[in-house]
């Protein structure tokens, strides 16, 4: 397969988490990116599996040594970026790489790898069920959940940008049409 990338990318809350793990159980030849962060492990999150765990200095280190092919201070001093050796790894097996990273980040990598990536954007139905479904997710304060909302708004301006925006109402179709676009362009030469 020649070297391709999916890119999911949502306000937080409306479901891309969920998405790319109905993906990665299709027995498709997809592997996550693991991305670099400084904020800390949430729940049962491990180093190497959801993220590299870094600490602020650490992570500015390697923006400075010029590890990342994107980063982003998504929200004050937590910082997530993509690294490229993590690109390196997944082609060099030949799997196609899939990427959860927040709205500019899915912007900036579909900008820099074109044709080669094919970009997601999941819509949330309202910002008033993003909300409650970050309340029922239970893994962040209510402070913390305001800061998401508000950039919600914000996000859902940059959605044109992407190849294809999928509606996360009903959870089943939007993993069936998540997954026909995948599967369409996994085929695709
Ligand atoms: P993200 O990764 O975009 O932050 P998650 O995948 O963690 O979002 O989803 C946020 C919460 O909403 C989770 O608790 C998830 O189970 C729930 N959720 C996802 N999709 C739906 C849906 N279509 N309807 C209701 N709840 C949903
Ligand atoms: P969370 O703290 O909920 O795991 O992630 C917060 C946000 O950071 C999400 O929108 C997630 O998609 C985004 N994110 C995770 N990894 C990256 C990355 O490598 N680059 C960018 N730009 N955003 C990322």
């Amino acid at each position: 397969m020649r070297e391709k990338m999916i890119i999911i990318s949502a306000p937080s809350g409306a479901g891309k988490s969920t998405l790319v793990k109905y993906l990665l159980k299709k027995g498709l030849p997809l592997e996550f990116s693991v991305s670099a962060t400084s904020r800390s492990p949430r729940g049962e999150e491990k180093d190497g599996k959801e993220y590299y765990f870094l600490t602020a200095d650490e992570f500015r280190n390697r923006i400075d040594a010029g590890d990342f092919v994107e980063w982003e201070e998504v929200y004050a001093d937590h910082y997530y970026g993509t690294l490229k050796s993590e690109i390196e790894r997944i082609w060099r097996k030949g799997n196609c790489i899939i990427f959860d990273v927040d709205v500019k980040g899915g912007v900036n990598l579909k900008n820099i790898f074109g044709n080669k990536a094919l970009s997601l954007f999941i819509m949330p139905p309202s910002i008033e069920e993003l909300r409650e479904r970050l309340l029922r997710r239970g893994t962040d304060t209510t402070d913390k959940i305001e800061m998401r909302i508000n950039k919600a708004s914000e996000e859902m301006k940059l959605a044109g940008q992407f190849d294809i925006i999928i509606v996360n109402d009903d959870l089943n179709k939007a993993c069936s049409e998540t997954e026909s676009a995948v599967t369409g362009f996994l085929k695709h030469d």
